[in-house]
Protein backbone atom coordinates (compact mmCIF):
# COMPACT_ATOMS: atom_id res chain seq x y z
CA UNK A 1 0.00 0.00 0.00
CA UNK A 2 0.90 3.78 -0.59
CA UNK A 3 2.44 5.72 2.64
CA UNK A 4 -0.54 8.09 4.18
CA UNK A 5 -0.48 11.76 2.74
CA UNK A 6 -0.08 14.48 5.19
CA UNK A 7 -2.60 16.96 3.71
CA UNK A 8 -4.32 19.73 5.47
CA UNK A 9 -8.06 18.36 5.79
CA UNK A 10 -10.09 18.32 8.38
CA UNK A 11 -10.34 15.28 10.20
CA UNK A 12 -14.09 14.17 8.89
CA UNK A 13 -13.21 10.75 6.88
CA UNK A 14 -11.27 8.09 8.66
CA UNK A 15 -9.29 7.15 5.46
CA UNK A 16 -7.60 4.43 4.59
CA UNK A 17 -3.87 4.32 3.86
CA UNK A 18 -4.03 4.01 0.20
CA UNK A 19 -4.14 6.82 -2.67
CA UNK A 20 -5.80 5.71 -5.91
CA UNK A 21 -4.39 7.79 -9.01
CA UNK A 22 -6.09 5.60 -12.10
CA UNK A 23 -9.68 3.38 -12.74
CA UNK A 24 -10.93 1.64 -15.46
CA UNK A 25 -13.47 -0.43 -15.41
CA UNK A 26 -13.97 -2.29 -12.43
CA UNK A 27 -10.07 -1.43 -11.51
CA UNK A 28 -8.01 1.17 -9.83
CA UNK A 29 -4.65 1.56 -10.11
CA UNK A 30 -2.68 3.19 -6.27
CA UNK A 31 0.34 5.66 -6.72
CA UNK A 32 2.29 2.90 -5.93
CA UNK A 33 1.13 1.03 -9.01
CA UNK A 34 -1.14 -1.43 -7.42
CA UNK A 35 -4.40 -2.66 -8.86
CA UNK A 36 -7.32 -3.37 -6.96
CA UNK A 37 -11.08 -4.68 -7.85
CA UNK A 38 -13.17 -2.24 -6.93
CA UNK A 39 -16.29 -3.87 -5.67
CA UNK A 40 -17.23 -0.48 -4.31
CA UNK A 41 -17.51 2.06 -7.19
CA UNK A 42 -17.40 5.02 -4.93
CA UNK A 43 -20.01 3.52 -2.75
CA UNK A 44 -22.98 2.88 -5.54
CA UNK A 45 -21.72 5.84 -7.62
CA UNK A 46 -19.65 4.76 -10.83
CA UNK A 47 -22.08 2.05 -11.90
CA UNK A 48 -21.34 2.14 -15.71
CA UNK A 49 -17.58 1.85 -14.26
CA UNK A 50 -14.77 3.80 -14.47
CA UNK A 51 -14.01 5.94 -16.96
CA UNK A 52 -16.53 4.76 -19.07
CA UNK A 53 -15.91 5.79 -22.63
CA UNK A 54 -19.92 6.66 -22.86
CA UNK A 55 -19.89 9.81 -20.26
CA UNK A 56 -16.16 10.11 -21.06
CA UNK A 57 -16.98 11.11 -24.40
CA UNK A 58 -20.00 13.15 -23.52
CA UNK A 59 -18.23 15.09 -20.66
CA UNK A 60 -15.35 15.58 -22.82
CA UNK A 61 -17.55 17.12 -26.36
CA UNK A 62 -19.17 19.37 -23.89
CA UNK A 63 -16.22 20.62 -22.31
CA UNK A 64 -14.53 21.91 -25.22
CA UNK A 65 -17.45 23.58 -25.82
CA UNK A 66 -19.42 24.91 -22.62
CA UNK A 67 -18.79 24.59 -18.87
CA UNK A 68 -20.91 26.61 -17.46
CA UNK A 69 -23.83 28.98 -17.10
CA UNK A 70 -25.93 30.37 -15.07
CA UNK A 71 -29.72 28.76 -14.54
CA UNK A 72 -31.03 32.09 -15.65
CA UNK A 73 -30.65 30.78 -19.48
CA UNK A 74 -30.93 27.28 -20.53
CA UNK A 75 -28.71 24.61 -21.91
CA UNK A 76 -28.77 21.58 -23.60
CA UNK A 77 -27.59 18.81 -21.80
CA UNK A 78 -29.98 19.72 -18.93
CA UNK A 79 -33.09 19.68 -20.96
CA UNK A 80 -32.15 16.73 -22.88
CA UNK A 81 -31.78 14.71 -19.23
CA UNK A 82 -34.51 16.50 -17.95
CA UNK A 83 -36.43 14.94 -20.91
CA UNK A 84 -34.69 11.18 -20.27
CA UNK A 85 -35.90 11.22 -16.64
CA UNK A 86 -39.13 12.42 -17.02
CA UNK A 87 -39.68 9.62 -19.71
CA UNK A 88 -38.26 6.84 -16.98
CA UNK A 89 -40.51 8.11 -14.33
CA UNK A 90 -43.08 8.26 -16.64
CA UNK A 91 -44.18 11.82 -16.53
CA UNK A 92 -42.88 14.57 -14.15
CA UNK A 93 -40.69 17.55 -13.77
CA UNK A 94 -36.78 17.73 -12.63
CA UNK A 95 -34.84 19.77 -10.92
CA UNK A 96 -30.99 19.59 -10.68
CA UNK A 97 -28.31 20.14 -8.14
CA UNK A 98 -25.01 18.52 -7.04
CA UNK A 99 -25.62 15.72 -4.18
CA UNK A 100 -27.27 13.42 -2.64
CA UNK A 101 -28.34 15.79 0.04
CA UNK A 102 -29.22 18.78 -1.83
CA UNK A 103 -31.47 16.41 -4.04
CA UNK A 104 -33.20 15.88 -0.23
CA UNK A 105 -33.45 19.59 0.99
CA UNK A 106 -34.91 19.81 -2.39
CA UNK A 107 -37.51 17.11 -1.93
CA UNK A 108 -38.11 18.66 1.71
CA UNK A 109 -38.47 22.37 0.47
CA UNK A 110 -40.75 21.10 -2.10
CA UNK A 111 -43.42 18.92 -0.19
CA UNK A 112 -44.02 21.88 1.94
CA UNK A 113 -44.31 24.09 -0.58
CA UNK A 114 -46.34 21.97 -2.68
CA UNK A 115 -48.81 21.06 0.90
CA UNK A 116 -47.96 24.30 2.82
CA UNK A 117 -47.23 21.79 6.20
CA UNK A 118 -44.13 21.36 7.30
CA UNK A 119 -43.90 17.78 8.89
CA UNK A 120 -41.55 14.86 7.35
CA UNK A 121 -42.25 10.99 8.16
CA UNK A 122 -39.06 9.31 8.01
CA UNK A 123 -37.67 6.16 9.08
CA UNK A 124 -35.07 4.87 11.60
CA UNK A 125 -32.32 3.56 10.29
CA UNK A 126 -32.73 6.15 7.27
CA UNK A 127 -29.82 7.93 5.77
CA UNK A 128 -30.33 11.15 3.80
CA UNK A 129 -27.23 13.34 3.74
CA UNK A 130 -25.70 15.14 6.24
CA UNK A 131 -26.64 19.25 5.46
CA UNK A 132 -29.08 20.36 8.41
CA UNK A 133 -31.80 19.59 6.55
CA UNK A 134 -30.74 15.97 5.15
CA UNK A 135 -29.30 15.15 8.46
CA UNK A 136 -32.86 15.70 10.38
CA UNK A 137 -34.91 13.15 8.48
CA UNK A 138 -31.52 10.75 8.85
CA UNK A 139 -32.90 8.58 11.58
CA UNK A 140 -29.49 7.61 12.48
CA UNK A 141 -29.24 9.23 16.80
CA UNK A 142 -25.52 9.27 16.72
CA UNK A 143 -24.72 11.33 13.81
CA UNK A 144 -27.76 13.82 14.60
CA UNK A 145 -27.12 13.79 18.37
CA UNK A 146 -23.72 16.47 18.12
CA UNK A 147 -25.78 18.65 15.71
CA UNK A 148 -28.99 19.63 17.48
CA UNK A 149 -31.33 21.72 17.29
CA UNK A 150 -32.10 20.51 13.98
CA UNK A 151 -35.26 21.08 11.88
CA UNK A 152 -38.24 20.35 13.60
CA UNK A 153 -41.17 18.70 12.80
CA UNK A 154 -39.46 15.16 11.80
CA UNK A 155 -41.11 12.33 13.24
CA UNK A 156 -39.56 8.72 12.75
CA UNK A 157 -41.54 5.47 11.72
CA UNK A 158 -39.85 1.81 11.98
CA UNK A 159 -38.98 0.28 8.35
CA UNK A 160 -41.63 -2.40 7.52
CA UNK A 161 -44.22 -1.45 10.91
CA UNK A 162 -46.99 0.19 8.64
CA UNK A 163 -48.42 0.48 12.54
CA UNK A 164 -45.47 2.49 13.58
CA UNK A 165 -45.90 4.89 10.34
CA UNK A 166 -49.71 5.62 10.61
CA UNK A 167 -48.63 6.73 14.42
CA UNK A 168 -45.70 9.10 13.05
CA UNK A 169 -47.87 10.88 10.43
CA UNK A 170 -50.43 13.56 10.63
CA UNK A 171 -52.25 16.66 9.75
CA UNK A 172 -48.96 18.34 9.53
CA UNK A 173 -47.13 15.82 7.72
CA UNK A 174 -46.05 17.23 4.07
CA UNK A 175 -43.86 14.04 3.52
CA UNK A 176 -43.47 10.50 3.98
CA UNK A 177 -39.41 10.04 3.08
CA UNK A 178 -38.73 6.29 2.52
CA UNK A 179 -35.49 4.89 0.77
CA UNK A 180 -36.58 1.50 -1.04
CA UNK A 181 -34.02 -0.31 0.09
CA UNK A 182 -31.74 1.83 3.30
CA UNK A 183 -28.42 1.95 2.21
CA UNK A 184 -26.23 3.40 5.13
CA UNK A 185 -28.70 1.67 7.08
CA UNK A 186 -27.80 -1.89 6.71
CA UNK A 187 -28.74 -2.33 3.08
CA UNK A 188 -32.30 -3.23 4.21
CA UNK A 189 -34.99 -3.57 2.04
CA UNK A 190 -38.65 -1.76 2.52
CA UNK A 191 -41.41 -4.76 1.91
CA UNK A 192 -43.92 -3.74 -0.80
CA UNK A 193 -46.70 -4.02 1.82
CA UNK A 194 -45.07 -1.45 3.82
CA UNK A 195 -44.37 0.60 0.50
CA UNK A 196 -48.61 0.25 -0.38
CA UNK A 197 -49.46 1.19 3.12
CA UNK A 198 -46.94 4.40 3.19
CA UNK A 199 -48.76 5.14 -0.29
CA UNK A 200 -52.17 4.78 1.32
CA UNK A 201 -51.29 7.15 4.71
CA UNK A 202 -49.88 9.70 2.30
CA UNK A 203 -53.10 9.67 -0.03
CA UNK A 204 -55.40 9.84 2.79
CA UNK A 205 -53.28 12.67 4.53
CA UNK A 206 -52.48 14.44 1.60
CA UNK A 207 -48.89 14.19 1.79
CA UNK A 208 -46.37 13.64 -0.74
CA UNK A 209 -44.83 10.10 -1.08
CA UNK A 210 -41.19 10.75 -1.61
CA UNK A 211 -38.66 7.74 -2.68
CA UNK A 212 -35.07 8.86 -2.10
CA UNK A 213 -33.41 6.50 -4.63
CA UNK A 214 -29.90 8.40 -3.59
CA UNK A 215 -28.28 4.90 -3.74
CA UNK A 216 -30.65 2.92 -5.38
CA UNK A 217 -31.37 4.51 -8.41
CA UNK A 218 -29.82 4.59 -11.88
CA UNK A 219 -30.14 1.03 -12.64
CA UNK A 220 -28.16 -0.14 -9.21
CA UNK A 221 -31.02 -2.77 -7.91
CA UNK A 222 -31.77 -3.88 -11.54
CA UNK A 223 -34.26 -2.14 -12.26
CA UNK A 224 -33.76 2.43 -13.87
CA UNK A 225 -35.54 3.36 -10.26
CA UNK A 226 -35.96 0.49 -7.61
CA UNK A 227 -39.83 1.29 -7.08
CA UNK A 228 -40.49 -0.27 -10.42
CA UNK A 229 -40.02 -3.34 -8.48
CA UNK A 230 -42.41 -2.45 -5.43
CA UNK A 231 -45.45 -1.88 -7.45
CA UNK A 232 -45.39 1.59 -5.51
CA UNK A 233 -45.26 5.00 -7.27
CA UNK A 234 -44.05 8.21 -5.48
CA UNK A 235 -45.23 11.50 -5.94
CA UNK A 236 -40.93 12.23 -5.85
CA UNK A 237 -37.97 10.85 -6.44
CA UNK A 238 -34.65 11.94 -5.23
CA UNK A 239 -31.40 10.67 -7.27
CA UNK A 240 -27.40 11.19 -7.32
CA UNK A 241 -24.80 8.89 -6.97
CA UNK A 242 -25.00 6.66 -10.09
CA UNK A 243 -26.40 9.55 -12.14
CA UNK A 244 -23.38 10.88 -13.82
CA UNK A 245 -20.83 8.25 -12.82
CA UNK A 246 -18.86 9.80 -10.85
CA UNK A 247 -19.57 13.91 -11.99
CA UNK A 248 -21.22 15.37 -9.30
CA UNK A 249 -25.30 15.86 -9.82
CA UNK A 250 -28.13 15.37 -8.03
CA UNK A 251 -31.84 15.35 -9.07
CA UNK A 252 -35.58 15.67 -7.51
CA UNK A 253 -37.59 14.25 -9.77
CA UNK A 254 -41.25 15.11 -9.26
CA UNK A 255 -44.35 12.96 -10.51
CA UNK A 256 -46.87 14.82 -13.03
CA UNK A 257 -49.64 14.07 -10.22
CA UNK A 258 -47.61 16.30 -7.90
CA UNK A 259 -46.73 19.17 -9.99
CA UNK A 260 -47.26 22.83 -8.68
CA UNK A 261 -45.65 23.02 -6.03
CA UNK A 262 -42.11 25.55 -7.24
CA UNK A 263 -42.82 29.09 -8.76
CA UNK A 264 -39.66 31.31 -9.81
CA UNK A 265 -37.50 32.27 -7.06
CA UNK A 266 -38.50 29.02 -4.60
CA UNK A 267 -35.52 27.08 -4.66
CA UNK A 268 -31.92 27.18 -6.84
CA UNK A 269 -28.29 26.36 -6.80
CA UNK A 270 -25.48 27.85 -9.11
CA UNK A 271 -23.73 24.60 -10.14
CA UNK A 272 -26.84 22.83 -10.38
CA UNK A 273 -27.76 21.57 -14.05
CA UNK A 274 -24.00 21.77 -15.02
CA UNK A 275 -24.11 20.66 -18.54
CA UNK A 276 -20.23 18.92 -18.31
CA UNK A 277 -22.40 16.68 -15.79
CA UNK A 278 -25.72 16.49 -17.27
CA UNK A 279 -23.83 15.72 -20.63
CA UNK A 280 -22.35 12.66 -18.63
CA UNK A 281 -25.43 11.95 -17.11
CA UNK A 282 -27.70 11.28 -20.56
CA UNK A 283 -24.96 9.04 -22.10
CA UNK A 284 -25.24 7.01 -18.48
CA UNK A 285 -29.28 6.93 -18.68
CA UNK A 286 -28.57 5.50 -21.88
CA UNK A 287 -26.79 3.22 -21.30
CA UNK A 288 -28.90 1.75 -18.74
CA UNK A 289 -30.84 -0.38 -20.40
CA UNK A 290 -32.86 -3.15 -20.19
CA UNK A 291 -29.69 -4.94 -21.00
CA UNK A 292 -27.74 -3.54 -18.89
CA UNK A 293 -30.20 -4.21 -15.42
CA UNK A 294 -30.67 -8.01 -16.59
CA UNK A 295 -26.85 -8.00 -16.26
CA UNK A 296 -27.50 -6.15 -12.79
CA UNK A 297 -29.94 -8.88 -11.74
CA UNK A 298 -28.02 -11.81 -13.25
CA UNK A 299 -25.07 -10.57 -11.68
CA UNK A 300 -27.13 -10.55 -8.18
CA UNK A 301 -27.81 -14.22 -8.61
CA UNK A 302 -23.96 -14.86 -8.92
CA UNK A 303 -23.48 -13.23 -5.34
CA UNK A 304 -26.39 -15.08 -3.98
CA UNK A 305 -24.78 -17.91 -5.01
CA UNK A 306 -21.49 -17.43 -3.15
CA UNK A 307 -23.46 -15.53 -0.31
CA UNK A 308 -26.86 -16.98 0.08
CA UNK A 309 -27.37 -15.22 3.40
CA UNK A 310 -27.06 -11.78 0.97
CA UNK A 311 -29.69 -9.19 1.16
CA UNK A 312 -30.55 -6.26 -0.95
CA UNK A 313 -31.84 -5.95 -4.48
CA UNK A 314 -29.72 -6.29 -7.62
CA UNK A 315 -26.22 -5.15 -6.84
CA UNK A 316 -26.37 -3.02 -3.46
CA UNK A 317 -25.90 -5.81 -1.51
CA UNK A 318 -24.99 -6.75 1.83
CA UNK A 319 -23.90 -9.44 4.05
CA UNK A 320 -23.63 -9.86 7.91
CA UNK A 321 -20.60 -11.16 9.33
CA UNK A 322 -19.89 -12.73 12.65
CA UNK A 323 -16.79 -9.84 13.31
CA UNK A 324 -16.17 -6.33 12.87
CA UNK A 325 -16.70 -5.53 9.27
CA UNK A 326 -14.03 -2.53 9.49
CA UNK A 327 -11.42 -5.98 10.08
CA UNK A 328 -13.15 -7.41 6.98
CA UNK A 329 -12.25 -4.27 4.52
CA UNK A 330 -9.04 -4.26 5.61
CA UNK A 331 -8.38 -7.73 5.08
CA UNK A 332 -10.06 -7.60 1.39
CA UNK A 333 -8.22 -4.57 1.17
CA UNK A 334 -4.73 -5.97 1.71
CA UNK A 335 -5.12 -8.53 -1.03
CA UNK A 336 -6.25 -5.76 -3.36
CA UNK A 337 -10.42 -5.79 -2.84
CA UNK A 338 -12.21 -3.20 -2.12
CA UNK A 339 -15.30 -3.83 -0.32
CA UNK A 340 -17.01 -1.71 2.48
CA UNK A 341 -19.11 -1.35 5.47
CA UNK A 342 -23.15 -0.82 6.21
CA UNK A 343 -23.04 -0.89 9.75
CA UNK A 344 -20.90 -2.28 12.24
CA UNK A 345 -20.86 -5.83 11.41
CA UNK A 346 -22.04 -5.74 7.88
CA UNK A 347 -20.03 -6.03 4.54
CA UNK A 348 -21.73 -3.94 1.44
CA UNK A 349 -20.60 -4.79 -2.07
CA UNK A 350 -21.94 -1.91 -4.33
CA UNK A 351 -19.55 -2.84 -7.63
CA UNK A 352 -19.65 -0.86 -11.19
CA UNK A 353 -22.79 -2.68 -12.62
CA UNK A 354 -20.57 -3.38 -16.12
CA UNK A 355 -18.69 -5.87 -13.95
CA UNK A 356 -17.22 -8.98 -15.52
CA UNK A 357 -18.90 -11.92 -14.02
CA UNK A 358 -15.15 -13.48 -13.69
CA UNK A 359 -14.57 -10.13 -12.28
CA UNK A 360 -17.21 -10.35 -9.76
CA UNK A 361 -16.35 -14.05 -9.01
CA UNK A 362 -12.65 -13.12 -8.07
CA UNK A 363 -13.50 -10.28 -5.50
CA UNK A 364 -16.42 -13.02 -3.77
CA UNK A 365 -13.73 -15.13 -3.67
CA UNK A 366 -10.84 -12.93 -2.02
CA UNK A 367 -13.96 -11.70 0.67
CA UNK A 368 -15.16 -15.90 1.24
CA UNK A 369 -11.24 -16.26 1.94
CA UNK A 370 -10.88 -13.23 4.71
CA UNK A 371 -14.38 -14.86 6.05
CA UNK A 372 -13.19 -18.44 6.11
N1 LIG B 1 -29.69 9.69 0.39
C1 LIG B 1 -29.24 8.42 0.37
C2 LIG B 1 -30.20 7.29 0.28
C3 LIG B 1 -27.86 8.17 0.43
O1 LIG B 1 -27.41 6.90 0.42
C4 LIG B 1 -26.96 9.27 0.50
C5 LIG B 1 -25.52 9.03 0.58
O2 LIG B 1 -25.04 7.98 0.88
C6 LIG B 1 -27.49 10.56 0.53
C7 LIG B 1 -28.85 10.73 0.46
C8 LIG B 1 -26.59 11.74 0.59
O3 LIG B 1 -25.93 11.90 -0.61
P1 LIG B 1 -24.65 12.85 -0.72
O4 LIG B 1 -23.55 12.18 0.04
O5 LIG B 1 -24.38 12.93 -2.20
O6 LIG B 1 -25.03 14.16 -0.13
Amino acid sequence: MTTELAAPLLPVYARYDVTFTDGRGSWLTAADGRRYLDLVAGIAVVGLGHCHPAPLAAARAQLERLWHVSNLYWTEPMAELAVRLSERLGGGQAFFCNSGAEAVEAAIKYARRKTGRSGVVALEGSFHGRTLGALSVTGQPAKREPFQPLVPGVAFARLNDPQSLRAAAGPDTAAILVEPVQGEGGVRPADKEFLAAARAVADELGALLVFDEVQTGVGRTGTFFCFEQTGVRPDAVTLAKGLANGLPLGALLVAEEAAGGFQPGDHATTFGGNPVACAAACAVVDAVDEELLAEVRAKEELVRQAFPAVRGRGLLLALDVDRPAAGVVTACLARGVLVCTAGERTVRLTPPLTIAAEELEQGLAVLAEVLR
